[in-house]
């Protein structure tokens, strides 16, 4: 093995099956531009924070690039707000940098952890999709390494075949160097925010659908161990950004900045006996409860947009295990598909503690990109007995009801799930052979679903 190559288990953010990987950290564009013509062995992947959930960051037995040292900012217009950086630079660094100067990331996901180059592979959307699309609405260009053609710049005007194919495909057209991004001009780092319980799943989609063009940011937290009438009883947390005059006095003297806070840590991987169905009832009522109707209280971004970044390691709350993160989108006629969907999970008391219901708008233009017209559930599941076989009935649901799964979360579909709901996948197959005849890139993810091209690829070291 070269050098700068170390072996080590990897696995997504919800740590369900670590693999071995052959891992590097390139420091400089030169030095990762040497690797990837030479020394990398096996089929290569890029790696960004590691947050997305299933195996799409996972290159078993292959090359796994981290692009966390590749995090340089290389210019900031700030007349127009546009960024050129590293495809390393997490959205943490940008806010870190650039919230204090009046401007944001126009599209944040619920973590602030993910880099620029994550962002792009999956297209991540956030609270605001229905007003704005997901990242790439906001990116003008890359410059992209790729095995056949080499260093390409490509936007929606130029090579717009490989652009389209990259955003959302999931590391596998190339190596995405670094992007120009548009950040929007921000007043405050606060929103105005109100809070809305619904008694029910019919309640909430009611609310999405009348109230939702309301407000710029919307999303609702589900109790899935709810049944019978109040099956998918939720709260709505919706915001529109806060003026700097609607806050109050402190806030308002410094309304760019975000009150420090301490981060607690999980320290440990707890047993796997402290999430069950009753730790998870409790946690349910407690929030419930908590989130009282309210309108105009003013939360700061932190708060309304990450609030999962306060705890860090979170993940090990779920034990040695792990587990998966389950993200369904139903298109409108296909909603009913949502109340099927919960009414398996409180059945099977698998439901997570943190389930995520929103309305997207209209889907993008990335091949593989995940966000289309409905709306989309998000369940976190611990791995026990009988998972696998469960989250297949998940599928079939979401299949019969013409819906489609998220890539960055998915663990373990089968190709035949995934072609049925990305109707692009041969347009996005037609760019891989133009751009990756060889099949030197490559990732679990690809093998398992077989989104990438067929197995010549695996070659294992
Ligand atoms: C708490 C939490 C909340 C989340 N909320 C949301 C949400 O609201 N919306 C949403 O859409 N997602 C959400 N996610 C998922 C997350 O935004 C995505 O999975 C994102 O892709 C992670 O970025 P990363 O930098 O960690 O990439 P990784 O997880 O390391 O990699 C993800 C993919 O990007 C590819 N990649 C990374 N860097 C590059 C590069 N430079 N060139 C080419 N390919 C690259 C990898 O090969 C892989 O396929 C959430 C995740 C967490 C943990």
């Amino acid at each position: 093995m070269d050098e700068p190559f170390r072996t080590m288990p990897l696995a997504g953010w919800g740590r369900y099956k670590p693999m071995p990987c052959h891992v590097c950290r390139p420091e400089r564009r030169d030095a990762l531009l040497s690797l990837l013509d030479g020394a990398a062995p096996g089929p290569v992947l890029a790696r960004g924070l590691g947050r997305s959930y299933g195996d799409t960051a996972v290159n078993r037995n292959g090359s796994v690039v981290d692009m966390t040292r590749l995090n340089r900012i290389r210019s900031f217009d700030p007349e127009t707000g546009e960024l050129e950086c590293e495809s390393g630079v997490s959205l943490s660094e940008i806010i870190d940098v650039f919230q204090p100067r009046g401007w944001f990331p126009a599209v944040v996901p619920g973590t602030r952890f993910v880099t620029v180059g994550g962002a792009i592979a999956h297209d991540v959307h956030g609270k605001n999709h229905h007003r704005d699309g997901s990242f790439s609405s906001f990116v003008d260009s890359i410059d992209l390494w790729t095995p056949a053609l080499g260093v390409l710049t490509c936007s929606p005007a130029q090579d717009a075949d490989v652009f389209w194919a990259t955003v959302g495909g999931a590391g596998l057209t190339g190596v995405i160097l670094s992007a120009r991004l548009r950040l929007r001009r921000v007043e405050s780092a606060y929103v105005s925010a109100d809070y809305r319980r619904c008694a029910n799943i019919d309640a909430a989609l009611e609310a999405f659908d009348t109230t939702d063009e309301d407000y710029t940011y919307s999303v609702a937290w589900v109790d899935c161990l709810a049944r019978g009438g109040s099956l998918g009883r939720s709260v709505l947390l919706r915001a529109n950004p806060a003026a700097p005059s609607q806050l109050p006095p402190g806030p308002a003297g410094k309304p760019l900045h975000t009150p420090r806070r301490f981060n607690a840590a999980v320290p440990f991987d707890f047993p796997g006996f402290v999430l069950n169905p009753l730790s998870i009832r409790a946690f349910n009522e407690t929030f419930y409860a908590m989130n009282r109707p309210v309108t105009g209280k003013w939360v700061d971004y932190e708060k309304y947009f990450f609030p999962l970044d306060r705890v860090l390691h979170w993940n090990r709350m779920y034990g040695k295990r792990g587990f998966v993160q389950y993200q369904a989108t139903f298109p409108p006629e296909g909603r009913a598909g949502l109340r099927v969907m919960l009414e398996r999970c409180s059945k099977a008391r698998r439901a997570s503690f943190l389930a995520v219901l929103k309305k997207f708008g209209e889907g993008g233009r990335g091949m593989l990109s995940h966000p289309m017209r409905g709306y989309t559930l998000t369940l976190d599941i611990a791995n026990s007995p009988g998972l696998v076989p469960f989250l297949g009935e998940l599928d079939r649901i979401l299949l019969d009801h013409g819906g489609r799964l998220y890539l960055a979360k998915d663990t373990v579909a089968a190709p035949a799930t995934i072609a049925a709901m990305y109707p692009r996948l041969d347009e996005f197959r037609a760019v891989l052979h133009r751009v990756d005849p060889e099949g030197r890139l490559g990732s679990d993810l690809a093998r398992r679903s077989g989104i990438g091209l067929p197995a010549r690829e695996t070659h294992d070291v």
